[in-house]
């Protein structure tokens, strides 16, 4: 076995595309500074989606690797919460600056293990280094407050501390984009991280690993756990790990929010969506169309904001459905290396489950437009591919509406009016996204007030939230009450504490056992 201890001995996404490596390196975790080789010896394989090939494997903890991971953090702690925020600001300033220099670094990691192409594997690093922009102004966002003389003589103040050791557990649709909506602020807020990425595309955690040390912050205070439900179990029970982020399908969000409370943990857990577009007949079709394409097949459809059901008023349906049909016949599926619109999708497990969500709706009568189960692609034979797929005239208790896919999958819900549309958005259980089409003010105003969903776009077909504002669903979109990023980010990973004091002043001399009140 051959072990991955130099992040930037990754095997590169311009490797050599006509054969399987030969020796398959094993992606071990990253504990107080440097690779860490555990003890288990149980592994996964991971892919590259566009050739179908095993290229490395990724190590899966035991417990005691879990164990020896948060150990490393809990140690490093301390030192890190008292180091002064001008110092913490510099560690971030430079990450930031590392990360801007070489992105495209991790964009080729991520499209070799991902799949999406390219230029959306950059994009989600971009949209990561906002969150760490954002927490560079760590001084500003972790001020205090003091009131003076609250009572006769009495200043109350408040300030927030950070909580120890915290943990990130993600998912595999953004690999870099989703750590990064808690490290940067769990760490300018002056917590340890351990980071548990998906593994199945375990390598860009790494890499994000050895640039923070290349930006100065001390050992420990980011690490990587790679691992299943065995690595996901050791943080959501050890007691020194204070915290968890969770993003990722719904049932296991839920579990992680449960298990994690019940252990005495603060936890935000993100869960699976299914996210409508909704389309008035007085809106711009050519736009619309344009969007729903962008949105239902970028990164192919595998995105918590991806939009999959299009609700159209009927008037429209037929003529949104024309154009949508004509731009899909222009997007090209392949290799995300090769400049493709559409890459593969993550794994041929989920190829397969996507094609038959396809079939299902087929056979329960909804019209197949566009079949994208035998694409013409531009790679090789071998790549999880399924091409953009559009089938209308879908009802509400077929599996392809009720169930989310994550694929390239854009299902068609006939709909006759604005408000049954409303209704029907609002009675499915996921509550992430969504987005209207429309130039009537008064229609959008009502749905951004009405509708039942966490974040909202208008004439916006995917409306994640910038670094600064804060990202998370409603409903069964998300476990715990802070979304991530933004100020509510600060406040998750800190604690308030109020201090109320007086300093000697023989007025205030002499016994009284009430409760203190204020004069
Ligand atoms: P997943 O739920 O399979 O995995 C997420 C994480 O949980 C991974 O790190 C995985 O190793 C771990 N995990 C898997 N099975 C587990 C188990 N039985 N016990 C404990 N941990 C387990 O999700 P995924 O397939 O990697 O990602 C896709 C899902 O994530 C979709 O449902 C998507 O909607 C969701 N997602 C949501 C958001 C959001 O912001 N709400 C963002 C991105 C992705």
């Amino acid at each position: 076995m051959t072990t991955i201890t130099d992040p930037e001995a990754l095997p590169s996404a311009d490797g050599d595309a006509t054969h399987p490596p030969a020796n398959l390196p094993t992606v071990v975790h990253w504990a107080a500074g440097a690779p860490f080789v555990g003890k288990s010896d149980r592994t996964a394989p991971v892919y590259d989606p566009a050739t179908g090939w095993v290229t490395k494997n990724v190590a899966l903890a035991s417990r005691e690797d879990a164990e020896a991971v948060i150990g490393a953090a809990a140690a490093a702690w301390p030192a890190w919460r008292d180091m002064s925020l001008a110092r913490r600001t510099q560690v971030l300033f430079r990450f930031r600056e590392l990360l801007n220099e070489r992105k495209h670094e991790a964009a080729e990691i991520i499209t070799s293990e991902h799949g999406k192409v390219l230029s959306d594997a950059l994009g989600e690093v971009t949209r990561g280094q906002e969150v760490v922009e954002f927490a560079c102004g760590l001084a500003h966002l972790l001020k205090g407050s003091l009131t003076e003389n609250a009572s006769t003589k009495v200043d109350v103040s408040s300030l927030r501390q950070p909580l120890g050791v915290v943990g990130v557990i993600s998912p595999f649709n953004f690999p870099a984009m989703v750590p990064m909506w808690f490290f940067p602020i769990a760490i300018a807020a002056g917590n340890a991280v351990v980071l548990k990425p998906s593994e199945k595309d375990p390598s860009t955690a790494n890499w994000l690993a050895a640039l923070w040390q290349e930006a100065g912050l001390p050992n420990g205070i980011f690490n990587v756990l790679h691992g299943d439900k065995t690595a996901v179990d050791a943080l959501l029970e050890d007691p020194r790990v204070k915290a968890i982020s969770f993003v990722g399908s719904t049932p296991i969000a839920r579990y992680v929010y449960e298990t994690g409370t019940a252990h005495g943990k603060r936890v935000q857990a993100l869960g699976g969506a299914k996210n409508h577009m909704v389309v008035l007949p007085d809106a711009d079709l050519n736009l619309a169309a344009d969007a729903a394409v962008n949105a239902g097949f970028g990164s192919a459809g595998e995105r918590c904001m991806a939009i999959s059901a299009l609700v159209a008023v009927d008037v429209i349906a037929d003529e949104l459905v024309h154009k949508i049909t004509a731009r899909i016949a222009t997007l090209r599926t392949g290799d995300g290396r090769r400049g493709c619109d559409m890459g593969p999708l993550v794994t041929g497990a989920h190829r397969d489950k996507v094609a038959s969500y396809v079939q299902a709706g087929q056979d329960a009568g909804a019209t197949l437009v566009v079949d994208g189960r035998d694409p013409v692609v531009d790679g090789e034979s071998g790549g999880f591919w399924l091409g953009p797929t559009l089938i209308d005239h879908v009802t509400t208790d077929m599996s392809i509406y009720t169930d989310e896919i994550f694929g390239p999958v854009l299902s068609v819900v006939r709909v006759d009016s604005y408000d049954h549309a409303l209704a029907l958005v609002n009675s499915n259980p996921y509550g992430n996204g969504t987005a209207i089409f429309t130039n009537d003010g008064g229609a959008a105003r009502r749905y951004q007030n009405e509708v039942e969903v966490g974040m909202v776009g208008i004439n916006v077909p995917v409306p994640v939230p910038v670094g600064y504002y804060s990202f998370g669903g409603w409903k069964a979109s998300l476990f715990g009450d802070t979304h991530a990023h933004g100020t509510e980010g600060f406040n998750f990973y800190t604690r308030n504490k109020v201090i109320t004091t007086r300093w000697l002043d023989p007025s205030h001399g002499g016994l009284n056992l009430g409760f203190p009140q204020n004069e």
